[in-house]
């Protein structure tokens, strides 16, 4: 049976890995399709096509965005993306630039604690336009100022621990529209973690397009809670194992494997919206 992997990370983001390893592990674990799902980035993209290719493996590709819904944060996925979308790079470049001015003040605030990271060492570290907390995490473990990354999160970077910095985010709408007129489908990326349910039919209303189902840290019941909401708005299911690479013991890729029925769904969703795809409603009969 073939299956997909749609969330993923490498080091154009917080993922440790290159799209060559990535592609690699991917290809020892059998999977057919690959999506890449980068914060707030597409340029691994292009890596990942050349590297997939050869491997014959099927690339769709993608982003992660950090969205927000009366005030509750969100993460929406973006796939089939025109990566040379003007928009969407230029708001991209924005959203790297809101992360990077992140970093300067989340290190100010440690530096205010008597912590002292400096930050062109968590930029050399990040050594991405997209970098995030994570990188000052890791920064902070290699200087020897806390013991692992947990440490690191839960003295530090959580959301209200000390150097915690709120992040600047695209509405939830305007996010779904991004997606949409770059040619892609936006899919509300692991709702179990979020538990922002109540949120879904206006995001359905926004033209949402999947959900992902299946996602490392979903229980099964999650999962089947999500299969359920799926089919009652009619939205695509998606999974993905999330994998960030070696930040934190084993990776994750081949944790989530997503039968490929799902992949075909949303090629076909993504054609359909193409201009000049026939409209599936033209064929039903005028009604009286
Ligand atoms: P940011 O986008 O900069 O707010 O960072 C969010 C990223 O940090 C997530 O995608 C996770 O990869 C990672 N993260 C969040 N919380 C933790 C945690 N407690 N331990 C390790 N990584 C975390
Ligand atoms: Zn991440
Ligand atoms: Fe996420
Ligand atoms: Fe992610």
């Amino acid at each position: 049976m073939k299956f997909a992997d749609l969330h993923l990370h490498t080091h154009f983001s917080d993922g440790t890995f290159s799209p060559e390893e990535l592609t690699g592990h991917a290809q020892r674990l059998g999977f057919a399709a690959l999506a890449l799902t980068d914060h707030d980035s597409v340029e691994g993209c292009a890596r990942m096509t050349a590297a997939c290719g050869p491997a014959g493996i099927e690339f769709i590709p993608g982003t992660e965005l950090t969205a927000e819904y009366n005030d509750i944060e969100l993460h929406i996925l973006g796939y089939f993306l025109d990566t040379q979308n003007q928009r969407l790079l230029a708001e991209l470049t924005r959203f790297q630039s809101v992360r990077q001015d992140r970093i300067r003040e989340m290190v100010a605030r440690l530096n205010a604690l008597n912590v002292p990271l400096e930050v062109e060492t968590v930029f050399a570290l990040a050594n991405c336009q997209s970098p995030g907390r994570p990188h000052v995490a890791r920064a902070l473990v290699k200087a020897g100022l806390v013991k692992n990354l947990d440490e690191a999160f839960e003295r530090f970077l959580k959301k209200n621990r000390p150097a915690w910095v709120p992040k600047a985010k695209m509405s939830a709408l305007e996010g779904v529209e991004l997606i949409h007129q770059a040619g892609g489908l936006a899919v509300m990326a692991h709702p179990g973690l979020n538990r922002t349910d109540e949120i879904i039919p206006a995001l359905v209303d926004a033209g949402l397009d999947g959900i992902e189902c299946f996602h490392t840290k979903h229980t099964a019941a999650m999962s089947d809670r999500y299969l359920e909401i799926a089919s009652k708005f009619d939205l695509l299911v998606t999974g993905g194992s999330d994998c960030h690479g070696f930040s934190k013991g084993k990776p994750l890729i081949g944790n989530v494997k997503l039968p490929y029925e799902h992949v075909e769904k949303l090629k076909a969703k993504v054609e359909s919206r193409k201009p000049g795809a026939q409209n599936p409603r033209s064929a039903l009969p005028t009604p009286p």
